[in-house]
């Protein structure tokens, strides 16, 4: 019978919503293939995770739990993976399109010589059974398409399904023991240093306020779009304008060859609406621009738009939100 392996994401010990979405992508596969789930936890001390997702409808949780897989460092993380989709006869491997899942699965699928969906954004039906719809070109285009091999692998973009809600029940808990040097990786973790902030990350939160190259610089960006974020508890997006020209940092770029995002409300200040960017944001569910200009890309997929120097408008908007309470 199939199997599909879903593996899980987690931070702090607590489980991230990627996870939940890749599930709900499973969960919409296993319909259509009459598959179980399986879920896969990696780390070091992460039986809570674990247990987090025992409610979930999977039939086994496979722990892998040891000193060398406490970072998801990709080689080791692979070779992981694809030994216990072997050991579980899983014939799909899924995860996030996140960084991590896009850093990690394309290996698992050379380990286990598999055609890859990657970004997938529906399953899909089609001539040849179970398929899945995935964007190309910046998202110009949505191709529908099917993995040949017998193994699958398989990216699910986050922002494109609902987080699986628990379905009750409780799966079974088994222990992997994990073999992380057998991957002979010549890559070593040494450290990670994290932005520190209270904000929600870009990925999980409901409203995304994003600044782009109207902003001028580095001290514009913050001035004009932090109390902006702390107005709405927002994330703080940039456009890859914005980051190549210095004003925001890296982890911030929305867009094709940034993070994807689709929260309840994207207010992009200073932006074009270059097609790169939409890629990124466009699913949003309301979109606000503000813009000098009442003639860019961006006007034509906002929700509203407000022709206003955001030096000015943006500082009168925070103002009026707090008046709100
Ligand atoms: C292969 C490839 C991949 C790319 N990937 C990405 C990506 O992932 N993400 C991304 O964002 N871009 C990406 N780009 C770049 C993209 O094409 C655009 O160059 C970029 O999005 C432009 O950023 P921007 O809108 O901030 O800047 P600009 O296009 O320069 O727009 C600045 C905007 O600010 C407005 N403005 C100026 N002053 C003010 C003011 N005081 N108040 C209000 N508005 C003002 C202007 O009217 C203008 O609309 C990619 C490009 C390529 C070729």
């Amino acid at each position: 019978m199939s199997k599909i392996l879903v593996v899980a994401e987690h931070g702090n010990g607590t489980v991230r919503k990627a996870t939940l979405t890749t599930l709900q992508m499973a969960r919409d596969l296993a319909a259509k293939k009459g598959s179980s789930i399986d879920i896969a936890v990696l780390g070091h001390g992460v039986g809570g995770v674990a247990e987090a997702l025992k409610g979930y409808g999977a039939e086994t949780i496979h722990v892998a739990d040891h000193a060398d897989l406490a970072y998801p460092l990709a080689p080791t993380w692979a070779k992981v993976i694809a030994d216990i989709a072997q050991a579980a006869d899983a014939d799909v491997v899924a995860m996030s399109a996140s960084t991590t899942g896009k850093d990690i699965l394309p290996r698992v699928a050379a380990r286990l010589e598999a055609g890859m969906a990657s970004d997938v954004v529906a399953v899909v039906d089609t001539d040849d059974g179970p398929g899945f719809r995935r964007p190309m070109w910046a998202g110009a285009l949505l191709a529908d398409v099917v993995i040949d091999s017998d193994v699958w692998v398989v990216t699910a973009r986050g922002s494109a399904f609902d987080a699986a809600a628990a379905t009750g029940g409780s799966s079974d808990i088994e222990a992997f023991a994990a073999d992380p040097a057998a991957a002979a990786s010549r890559t070593r973790f040494v450290k990670f240093d994290a932005t520190a902030s209270d904000r929600p990350s870009l990925d999980e939160a409901d409203v995304v306020v994003a600044g782009g190259r109207g902003l001028k610089s580095a001290e514009g960006f913050s001035q004009v779009m932090e109390p902006l974020a702390d107005a709405f508890g927002a994330a703080i997006g940039a456009s890859r304008a914005a980051v190549d020209d210095g004003y925001a940092p890296n982890d911030y770029q929305i867009g094709q060859t940034g993070k994807v995002v689709a929260p309840q409300l994207y207010v992009a200040v200073a932006i074009s609406g270059a097609i790169q960017h939409l890629a990124g944001m466009k699913n949003s569910k309301v979109i606000v621009a503000i813009n000098t200009r009442d003639d860019e890309p961006i006007h034509k997929i906002a929700d509203y738009s407000l022709k206003a120097d955001a030096f000015t408008a943006v500082p009168e908007l925070v103002e009026k939100l707090a008046a709100r309470g």
